[in-house]
């Protein structure tokens, strides 16, 4: 069995989408679906927009671009026979996302439990039309909402976690009778909780939503396609000779989509990984190309470093007080608080002096944190300062070679200092699969670069 985790760009794109699926199908494939281009996006800028007042014209106007495209694509891509079914769907969920949208105007109110309804909308229009255009071409397919493919979650609207046993499940009851005699074409990014509510994984979450299927339904292999070759040695924009990676570990794929390589949802690794199924990432606009394919080993390691990621909007904080010192417990105090409120930790650092704890968050939740601490550590007495500085980038530097090579951290640390890049805070994981270290924004670029030639050049 083949799986294939899609992604559908402009309206053009719907058709090509559907040709590939055609062309790379196995005996028995799903597919995954995300939103078309920036159609979440637009979804949640409206979503927001409309909280500030009622103006049915602006959701009108929007409305009417919104089912524009989706209708546009469908007209492409649908024959005759499937598109006027094609087209009903559109305008049904047209309707319902108006209803939603006049609502929230009106009540005034944007919880992340509506923020994930109205998010749900790209993949819900999306899913029917490559669902027709598959029909079209003759393949037996029906659309699946995540929920109705077996996705459970929590009710953590906005980036909800999969309930793994129900979810299981689920799937194989849901899809497993399905893939024998159809191509079932399931929304990506959306799921539901335990009651019904409809919830998201996450931004870019149809990777996941792929590898959630893919493991439970013992995938042969998980396909991402997207956009690009394959996950690059850096970032392009900040690296002349960025490179595509042939191969890669799970453990790699991994630490770079966490630390800001984007072609790939940071969770989508665990569950392939778990059942030890390859993921392969391809480009729909280059589908000849190889891509990278991520497995669980590697058979002969040949870079100590695979690539350099950076990761930009994220914030330094420190706490620190003279109180700290010898006082067991603080560090769990201080965790403990960020971790009730979801604040995700990206690199914690403790001198041996117990002055202070430096760590990283990400920038949207630096409200979050800043209130969480400012509430567990009120008087003076032993936190004095919580000082956080905002325009740094975490540098990573990732490859599984790493381990147990020595010498990796001063060729690092001595390509930087050549490079006059002031590091700021470092961190290596005992995994040793990753040495990363915070620097000032504008110096991530010349890093980058600096350590791209030092071990991938
Ligand atoms: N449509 C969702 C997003 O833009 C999920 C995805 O694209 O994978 O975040
Ligand atoms: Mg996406």
């Amino acid at each position: 069995m083949k799986f294939g985790g899609s992604s559908v760009g402009s309206p053009d794109r719907m058709m090509e989408t559907a040709r590939i699926i055609s062309e790379n199908r196995r005996r028995e494939t799903v597919v995954v679906v995300s939103a078309m281009e920036r159609v979440t996006d637009n979804l949640v800028k409206i979503a927001n927009d409309v909280v500030g007042g009622v103006d049915e014209e602006g959701i009108k106007n929007f409305i009417k671009s919104l089912r524009n495209s989706h209708a546009s694509a469908a007209k492409k891509a649908v024959s005759d026979e499937e598109l006027d079914g094609v087209l009903v769907s559109i305008e049904k969920l047209c309707t319902e996302l108006m209803k939603v949208l006049v609502g929230v105007s009106y009540i005034g109110e944007l919880t992340p439990r509506s923020l994930d309804y109205i998010m749900s909308f790209g993949e819900r229009l999306s899913s029917p039309i490559l669902s027709g255009a598959l029909r079209s071409m003759g393949i037996e397919s029906k659309p699946l909402t995540g929920y109705e493919a077996g996705i459970v979650t929590d009710s953590n609207f906005g980036s909800a976690a999969p309930m793994w046993g129900a979810t299981n499940k689920k799937i194989k009851r849901s899809l497993g009778p399905k893939i024998k005699k159809s191509v079932p074409v399931v929304a990506g990014f959306i799921a539901g909780d335990a009651e019904g509510n409809m919830t998201t994984l996450g931004r870019s979450g149809s990777d996941f939503t792929a590898s959630i299927l893919g493991s439970a339904l013992e995938a042969d292999e998980i396909w991402i396609w997207t956009d690009v070759d394959g996950i690059l040695s850096s970032d392009p924009h900040l690296v002349k000779n960025a490179k595509i990676i042939d191969e890669i570990s799970y453990i790699e794929a991994q630490e770079l989509a966490y630390f800001g390589a984007e072609v790939l949802h940071p969770k989508t690794i665990a569950p392939a990984m778990e059942k030890n199924i390859p993921v392969r990432v391809k480009n729909t606009f280059n589908p000849k190309g190889k891509g990278t394919l991520i497995v669980k080993e590697q058979k002969k390691i040949t870079d100590v470093v695979k690539a350099i990621a950076v990761k930009n909007e994220v914030v330094l904080l420190t706490v620190s007080g003279v109180g700290m010192i010898g006082v067991p417990g603080i560090a769990a105090k201080l965790f403990g608080v960020l971790a009730e409120e979801r604040v995700n930790i990206l690199m914690i650092s403790q001198g041996s002096s117990e002055v202070n704890i430096s760590f990283i968050i990400e920038k949207s939740d630096l409200k979050k944190a800043l209130r969480a601490l400012k509430t567990a550590f009120p008087g003076r007495d032993v936190v004095t300062e919580i000082k956080h500085s905002s325009d740094v980038s975490i540098v990573a530097v990732v490859g599984a070679g790493m381990r147990g090579t020595k010498g990796v951290a001063a060729r690092v640390f001595g390509a930087a200092t050549k490079a006059r890049v002031n590091i700021l805070m470092i961190a290596q994981g005992s995994s040793e699969v990753n040495i990363s270290f915070i620097v000032e924004q504008k110096d991530a670029r010349k890093a980058a670069s600096a350590l791209h030639k030092e071990f991938v050049e």
